[in-house]
């Protein structure tokens, strides 16, 4: 950095990455509760489910309005839910996350998109048990064509990431019935891992899968341990995958400085 010349604190512009994050986690929000319903995601306005009321623009202000209004719809005064705000924090959270891992410039914008696409995931399979194909199909060719231009990953590991991303979770999900008597994996999880693949190239999209099994064993444990949860009951993996794929994002070089010493 030369000095003299104008350049804002880091902090600033940190903070106008968390508020756009924010912004865009209130879109996340509306696509949250329309997705699952099958709505459309661009009209009408958003409205209070309990009374029908438009929300105005002042009422929609990330996190802010949440607690200014108490969590409650100005006109009915009926709940607002916790999602809300959680979503749009979390948004813009990983957003400034993004940036202080790669930088200005096109492949965080990418990497933002991706973000924000594991987040909608996590949350329609934690409610839905499933995982919206709107969000995956679109996801692996946008993460295909930007390695194409943006991404360092490259295109063809991209696409070696698609296939080996998806094809190890079809694999597994061949196999399992054969080896656990019962439907281990959704095929929403094997598009969602085809999508990590596609942003993250083959090897994170295998460090990703690793990550989650390991992540989902533990709760998986853990919730049977204090009876939360019954031996056998299904749970969504998309939530693991999507953590995964978020350490791989994040700490990607170090996983595959780990890895490269492992194999020496
Ligand atoms: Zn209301």
């Amino acid at each position: 950095m030369q000095e003299g010349s104008l350049i804002l604190p880091f902090g600033i512009m940190e903070l106008g990455v968390f508020v756009f994050g924010t912004i865009i986690g209130s879109f996340l929000t509306v696509c949250i509760y329309r997705l699952p319903r099958e709505q459309s995601i661009v009209t009408p306005r958003s409205a209070c489910p309990a009374c029908g009321q438009n929300i105005p623009w002042y009422d929609n202000v990330p996190v802010l309005s949440f607690m200014l209004l108490g969590g409650r719809c100005r006109k009915c005064r009926s709940s607002i839910p916790y999602r809300y705000p959680i979503v749009e924090l979390v948004n813009g959270v990983g957003y400034v996350a993004i940036l202080w891992r790669v930088g200005w410039g096109w492949p965080a914008l990418a990497y933002g998109v991706f973000f924000s696409a594991l987040l909608i995931i996590t949350w329609i399979d934690w409610d839905y048990l499933m995982i919206p194909d709107a969000i995956t199909l679109p996801g692996i060719i946008l993460g295909v064509l930007c390695s194409l231009w943006i991404l360092p990953v490259g295109f063809v590991n991209s696409l070696l990431g698609v296939i080996v991303g998806g094809g190890v979770l079809l694999a597994m999900a061949w196999i399992s019935p054969f080896l656990f008597g019962k439907e281990g994996l959704g095929g929403g999880d094997i598009k969602l891992l085809a999508m990590v693949g596609a942003f993250l190239g083959w090897q994170l999209a295998l460090a990703t899968l690793m990550i989650a099994s390991i992540l989902g064993a533990l709760v998986g444990v853990g919730l049977i341990a204090v009876s939360a949860m019954k031996r056998g009951q299904y749970m969504p993996f998309g939530p693991y995958l999507a953590l995964g794929a978020l350490i791989s994002l994040l700490f990607g070089p170090e996983i595959m400085a780990w890895y490269l010493g492992v194999i020496q």
